[in-house]
């Protein structure tokens, strides 16, 4: 092959050739084989090459593949929305906007808040609050929302200065107490943050109801959310869930919040909607967010060429179909619960693992503190040669080097496959022990 001119995530790194995918497995181009203990970043989530979901995008590229979001609505993309809505299953409606990206989402999401009190009169009420050790994405306004030291670094000049709260980090909380006793200090300080800069001023409150790439899996303690639900309401602050990571049954729930029945005013999905078949991600948005919209200008004040693409509306609609029939979400729960009981087995032999925690087959494995920082890279380096692939989720706030990996396999992964990815696992942690 000629000298690559493609800009790589590390330049010094070779990366091998994917030339074929299948189940959970992906082939390079000398035939190596790799387990797909990540799905990609958290994406593929019902395995490569399932030939329902391509012969939708083929079979709507035969209809319609292109029509411009101002000019025409489409069939799948009509669809789409009702079944985003169905499956929120709330008293209100959910309106759905299609974008392309999880970051565009986010942005979608902030800017659908501040209109929605613009249209009221609000004009000030124009801040988004967010936690430390979170991800929203990576342009601007989304890095602007999120916690993510390494990524903004660079940045800073140009990002809003958006107020931040504490992450729900039990491993390692942030205010040195232990739950139950804490009586969820990470909760009450949203409502300290509030009275501090006015609830004037904020317009949203955006948080990942289980932190992904940021923190390596934090599911918040009992009583979390219900309680960052009512402080929201209590100021007229809208909660924004980032679900691009969590949602549509990653968790074993179709939405990562069902496990502790709390509703969002807006709430974002990608990555698994289309489960990596073709780029698409959503913004949905309440009755009670819509109402003075569609009273107002009538519009969002946003979108882009490619939103609501016919093939990847059809793509995300024969998704969700594909994880009814098969009941791909009970099947996340009962596969996660045997990944986890292997994965704290595996943990007994290796005393550089300090914590595992997740829920469905969204794991994380965070190393203890000696490690510095320094596992994360080696490990998911040596899982590939080994041919095993995993996430990484090495964060970094105020003075700590987060170091995680997440695993989280396709949902379809059998228990032969997880005994191998365990195996996999294992050896990778041998090696670099
Ligand atoms: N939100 C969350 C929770 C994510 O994990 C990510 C990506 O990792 C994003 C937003 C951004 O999504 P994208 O990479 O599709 O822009």
């Amino acid at each position: 092959m000629k000298r690559s001119l493609l800009i790589k995530p590390m330049m010094d790194e070779d990366y091998p050739t994917a030339v074929r995918a299948e189940g959970i497995y992906i082939y390079d181009e000398h035939g190596k084989k790799y387990l797909d203990g990540s799905s990609g970043a958290v994406t593929a989530s019902l395995g490569h090459a399932v030939t329902e979901i391509i012969e939708a995008v083929h079979e709507q590229s035969k209809e319609v593949s292109f029509v411009y979001r101002s000019q025409f609505t489409t069939i799948p993309a009509e669809q789409l929305a009702q079944k985003l809505n169905t499956l929120i299953n709330a008293k209100e409606n959910y309106w759905s906007f299609f974008v392309n990206s999880g970051s565009e989402a986010a942005e979608t999401a902030m800017k659908i808040a501040i209109q929605h009190f613009q249209e009221q009169g609000k004009t000030q009420k124009n801040k988004i609050l967010s936690r430390w050790i979170s991800y929203h994405g990576i342009t601007i306004g989304a890095l602007s929302m999120s916690g993510h030291v390494k990524r903004r670094e660079r940045f800073v000049p140009l990002l809003e200065d958006y107020p931040s709260i504490s992450a729900p980090y039990c491993y390692q909380c942030p205010f040195h107490k232990t739950f139950p006793d804490c009586q969820l200090a990470c909760a009450s300080e949203l409502e300290t943050a509030i009275k501090r800069i006015g609830a004037q001023h904020i317009a949203a409150f955006i948080a990942e109801p289980i932190v992904g790439a940021a923190g390596g899996v934090i599911v918040p303690p009992e009583g979390y959310y219900q309680q960052i639900r009512k402080i929201c309401d209590r100021y007229n602050i809208l909660f924004i869930a980032d679900e691009v990571m969590t949602g549509l049954g990653r968790t074993g729930k179709m939405f990562a919040l069902n496990h502790w029945d709390v509703l969002p005013d807006i709430m974002t999905l990608g990555k698994g909607l289309s489960a990596g078949y073709t780029p698409i991600a959503a913004t949905l948005a309440s009755d009670k967010v819509m109402k003075p919209i569609l009273q107002g200008t009538k519009s969002i004040m946003s979108g882009h060429t490619f939103s609501a693409n016919p093939q990847s509306t059809a793509v995300a609609l024969a998704v969700l179909n594909y994880i009814e029939k098969e009941n791909l979400v009970e099947k996340v729960e009962s596969q996660g619960a045997i990944l986890l009981q292997k994965l704290h087995v595996l943990a007994k032999g290796f005393p550089m693992i300090g914590d595992i925690r997740g829920k469905g087959l969204l794991i994380g494995v965070e190393f203890t503190s000696e490690s510095h920082g320094s596992l994360t890279q080696k490990i998911v380096t040596t899982a590939r040669e080994k041919g095993l692939l995993l996430y990484p989720a090495s964060a970094g706030r105020d003075g700590f080097e987060g170091d995680a990996i997440i695993i989280s396999p396709p949902f379809t992964i059998t228990e032969k496959e997880i005994n191998q990815l365990i195996k996999l696992f294992s050896d990778t942690l041998h090696e670099v022990q």
